[in-house]
């Protein structure tokens, strides 16, 4: 009996978000919009999408004893997350500072800060954790050696679930834990190199000869890709056709849906299909965690 569906290992941040018409050149000052402060960082994304859906949901994830951390924890625990895994101080809690003009292009610069910070020290501590949970998601804007360990710690029958974001090389003991590698073209294009075919379907193929237990590929509006062991074929699942207005954190809510019905026992398939659903209900909302539904808006729509 485990006690959380989702333990996500990952990155927390501050996004402090300024609107400009133009977005300033090299030496060039501009003035903008009031600042929005919002909580983000996929790692923190994903916990509150999850806990969001109703899933039982741990964050392990490291802050700044500072005003940002605050309101990450704030966030979380608002959210309905498990917070024990959260560790403060060691540096400044992690910040992208965006900057966005009227058409929706953006220039972010991110400082990682606590993010940086969270060692596989702090996985091995969290060892009760990691055997109370059934699901295990991470990305990578935590050190790839943090990653690893995590890897290491999983209980003998959990499951792990991984978003290789942003894109990196991955050591073959992580990519062979995966179950499922979930990229979207981006990430499947850049660890398959040129190697990488002209369709999804090529790219799943490719990407499972490379060890993971199954993959999944996201295909924004046109739904995703779901491929599975030894078989040579794959499965398309459809996205609702809906008005995107935002598709900021629209693939983490995705995984953190399909993370949290693989922890029920679905089928991958079943899981990639529900995880669609709440995708595209995230992209017809403003912001990241705030566009996240719950259970009831995903299946009444
Ligand atoms: P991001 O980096 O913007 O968070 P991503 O590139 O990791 O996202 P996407 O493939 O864009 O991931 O989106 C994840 C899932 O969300 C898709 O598989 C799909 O189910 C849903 N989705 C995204 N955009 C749309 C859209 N315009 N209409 C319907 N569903 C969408």
């Amino acid at each position: 009996m485990y006690d959380y569906d989702l333990l996500v290992v990952g990155s927390a941040n501050a996004d402090l978000v300024i609107g400009v018409e133009r977005r300033p050149g090299p030496g060039e000052t501009v003035l903008g919009s009031d600042l929005a402060v919002h909580p983000g960082g996929k790692g923190a994304n994903q916990a509150v999408a999850a806990a969001r859906l109703g899933a039982r949901a741990a964050l392990l994830a490291r802050v700044g004893d500072d005003g940002y951390g605050r309101l990450l924890l704030d966030s979380q625990r608002a959210a309905g997350v498990d917070t024990v895994g959260m560790l403060v101080g060691g540096a400044p809690t992690g910040v992208a500072l965006i900057t966005v003009d009227p058409s929706g292009d953006n220039s972010i610069v991110v400082s990682p800060g606590a993010n940086a910070r969270l060692t596989p020290q702090d996985v091995r501590a969290a060892a009760s954790l990691f055997q109370a949970s059934r699901v295990v998601s991470a990305q990578l804007e935590i050190p790839l050696e943090t990653v690893v360990e995590t890897v290491r710690s999983l209980a003998f029958d959990s499951r792990f679930v991984l978003n290789p974001s942003p894109a990196g090389p991955l050591p073959a003991e992580v990519l062979a834990a995966c179950d499922p590698l979930i990229v979207n073209e981006h990430e499947a294009r850049f660890l398959l190199g040129d190697s990488a075919g002209p369709a999804p379907e090529d790219w799943a193929r490719a990407l499972l000869l490379r060890g993971p237990r199954s993959v999944v590929i996201t295909l924004g509006a046109a739904g995703a890709l779901v491929a599975e062991g030894s078989t040579t074929s794959s499965v398309r699942v459809e996205s609702p056709r809906v008005d995107a207005v935002d598709t900021t954190g629209a693939g983490d809510a995705f995984t953190a849906a399909l993370a949290w019905r693989l922890s029920l026992r679905e089928s991958l398939a079943q899981a990639a299909a529900f995880a669609a659903r709440v995708g595209a209900a995230a992209v017809t909302r403003q912001g990241a965690q705030d566009s996240f539904p719950t259970a009831d808006e995903v299946f009444a729509r």
